[in-house]
């Protein structure tokens, strides 16, 4: 008989999906550890992996397409009240979260993306009530905000900012009370060993286990963990943060905004309402012009793209924009502007990763919602990785792997 190996199930990956997968796995009473490293303190002389989530606020809403993604969000926020009342970690606020528009895209057909209608269909199907407000009711419930003439938006009222360095903690600090080992290191191997895999870290530490669960974000192809590259690509994004001295006189929902003039799209990203980072000061922040124009293939290409500490080019049109947005008082107050380094990507096939690499290997990828939608992937990738099967009422069709 086959000798039972260290723990039931490793997490590679300690960001928002794997602190999920491991609490979920811990739950229900699985012997598992989770690696990775913890956040690093700058970014000069960064040298490893880095992850989408070093940041004080992402949306958490149903404001989503296709709808699975909708309903993947909706799964995983009814959850967020109970993980803070279990764990003390305070995650969320409230915000009205808007999608801004043109009513009818200038010559050409609406993408799955930017379409109001599609995104309105999706958030009543999950069961919340969201509302189309025309070009003149959006001016009306939101004067202070000048938005592009003949865009529109729909928007939702019970929508969250979470905090994604929060919700890690929240479900790390949930999944170590229910038994689970958290060790900081990267992941430089999975070998086959007996049964089962051996884990070996950077540190020359090494573990066993049952079954491992790949979670290491953008940064999965670059790992070379897997036997196979995923088709996804990675990019080097910048986040813009642009600082406000006093957050209550800046009246500024979360926006994503796809921004057009004529034929030409003058920007297509989020904007957030005022955030304070662990500086102490509040920033307005924006995904700026470049976030996929920077594709990262390499360990070493990501460390170097995070050494560049992120793009300043994006802070001129992010000023721009933010002045043409919110009044000039507001604008005339601004502090500094800050770029920072993110990871970001995407499937091929749109949908998240949830899939067995090999028979004891499994990976979760989801590289655009992957905050919102964090705590249901980790649900979802515990039950495959404990049971060996998909028992959900999605398919597991859609969330199948596709391999280069
Ligand atoms: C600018 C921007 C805006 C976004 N906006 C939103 C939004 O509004 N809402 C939303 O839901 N999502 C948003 N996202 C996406 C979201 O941040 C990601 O989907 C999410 O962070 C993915 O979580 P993850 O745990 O898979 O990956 P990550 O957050 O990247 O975490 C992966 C972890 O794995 C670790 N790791 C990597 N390699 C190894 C290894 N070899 N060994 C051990 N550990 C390893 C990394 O250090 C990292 O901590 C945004 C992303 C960006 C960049």
């Amino acid at each position: 008989m086959q000798q039972p190996t260290g723990f039931d199930v490793a997490v590679v990956g300690a960001g928002p999906i794997g602190a999920a997968t491991a609490r979920h796995l811990a739950d229900q009473g699985a012997h598992v550890l989770i690696v990775g490293p913890a956040e690093p303190p700058d970014y000069a002389g960064h040298d490893g992996v880095w992850s989408g989530h070093y940041d004080q606020g992402r949306l958490g809403h149903i404001l989503e397409v296709p709808l699975v993604a909708s309903l993947l969000a909706a799964r995983s926020i009814r959850r967020f009240g109970e993980l803070t009342e279990r764990t003390g970690v305070e995650f969320t606020h409230p915000v009205h979260s808007l999608a801004v528009m043109p009513a009818a895209l200038d010559g050409r057909e609406p993408s799955e993306w930017f379409d109001l209608g599609r995104l309105k269909r999706n958030a009543e199907d999950v069961g919340h009530p969201v509302e189309h407000l025309s070009a003149a009711r959006l001016r009306d419930r939101y004067p202070g905000l000048t938005f592009e003439p003949g865009h529109e938006c729909v928007v939702q009222r019970d929508a969250l900012i979470v905090n994604p360095r929060g919700l890690t903690a929240a479900e790390l600090t949930a999944a170590t009370a229910a038994g689970a080992t958290l060790v900081r290191d990267e992941i430089t191997a999975i070998t086959a060993e007996g049964p089962g895999r051996r884990l070996t870290a950077r540190s020359g530490s090494s573990w066993t286990a049952n079954t491992v669960v790949v979670a290491t974000g953008a940064s999965t192809n670059a790992g070379g963990l897997l036997p196979r590259r995923l088709a996804m690509d990675t990019f080097g994004a910048t986040v813009v943060l642009v600082e406000v001295p006093d957050p209550a006189a800046v009246e500024l929902p979360a926006i994503m905004y796809f921004k057009q003039r004529g034929q030409k799209l003058l920007y297509g990203g989020i904007v957030m309402s005022p955030l304070r980072y662990p500086d102490g000061r509040w920033y307005i922040k924006c995904s700026g012009d470049s976030l996929l124009g920077n594709p990262l293939t390499t360990r070493d290409e990501i460390s170097a793209w995070v050494r560049t500490g992120g793009s300043t080019d994006d802070i001129a049109p992010t000023l721009t924009l933010l002045r043409e947005l919110l009044p000039a008082e507001t604008a005339a107050a601004f502090g500094q502007a800050r770029v920072r380094p993110c990871l970001v990507s995407s499937n091929h096939t749109g949908h998240p990763y949830i899939d067995h690499a090999d028979e004891n290997l499994i990976v979760v990828v989801e590289g655009e919602r992957g905050v919102m939608a964090a705590d249901e992937l980790g649900r979802l990738t515990a039950s495959l990785a404990s049971t060996g099967r998909w028992s959900d009422g999605i398919p597991h069709q859609l969330f199948q792997a596709e391999w280069l």
